[in-house]
């Protein structure tokens, strides 16, 4: 608690009007790998309670969608299109479609993380699974050269995951924000370049 209340971010945030620390992850990561530009059309997963979307906001300009899904309520902000429900949910899926009319998705963003139940190996394995669940769904719904920046913990599974990933971008890279704090075991992948075809599905 102490350690989250000292926190410089914390105060940054608090600051810049951001209603999570976290904003600064995707800022960062924005800023080394310029992702976000005006007219993209975005989802972000796992959007609770908003910190990505309130920046991703301010980057994407007016003609753009942006959609935000997160199990959680999420308190309303201009020009973000919000949904309360489970991103792996076939009806949240099929709302988001329809929020686009069919339109293509430039780039997901997804900075979920699987309730933490402390046995470390298990908490691995979903992080895991929720990335791959994430991956899969990408190569649905992403235009050609479309992005991907999701989070993920690094550990068993990871280097898989991230092959899966190339498999379907042209780059991957893997970014650690200075937001991020140095003792989890949270990284984003990055992957930039959707190749059109999901090569899972055969
Ligand atoms: N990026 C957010 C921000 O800047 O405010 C913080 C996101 S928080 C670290 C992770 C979120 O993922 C939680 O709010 C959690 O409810 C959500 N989440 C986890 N699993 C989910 C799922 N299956 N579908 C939708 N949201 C999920």
């Amino acid at each position: 608690m102490n350690e989250h209340v000292n926190d410089s971010y914390v105060k940054k945030a608090k600051k810049a009007g951001y209603r999570a620390r976290s904003a600064f992850k995707l800022e960062e990561i924005d800023k080394k790998d310029k992702l976000l530009k005006p007219g993209q059309n975005v989802v972000d997963l796992g959007a609770a309670p908003g910190g990505w979307c309130q920046y991703a906001r301010k980057k994407l300009g007016k003609k753009s969608h942006l959609i935000a899904v997160d199990l959680l309520p999420i308190e309303a902000i201009t020009g973000v299109e919000i949904i309360q429900g489970d991103f792996t949910d076939p009806q949240v899926r099929q709302q988001i479609n329809d929020m686009l009319d069919n339109q293509a998705i430039d780039l997901v963003l997804s900075d979920m993380a699987p309730n933490i139940s402390g046995i470390a190996s298990a908490d691995q394995a979903r992080s895991i699974g929720l990335a791959e669940g994430v991956l899969d769904w990408s190569c649905s719904v992403l235009a050609a050269e479309g992005g991907l920046l999701m989070k993920v913990f690094q550990g068993s599974g990871f280097d898989q995951l991230r092959k899966d990933v190339l498999a379907n971008f042209r780059s991957v890279a893997v970014r650690k924000p200075g937001a991020s704090r140095s003792r989890s075991a949270e990284v984003y992948l990055l992957a930039r370049g959707f190749k059109g075809i999901s090569e899972t599905s055969g």
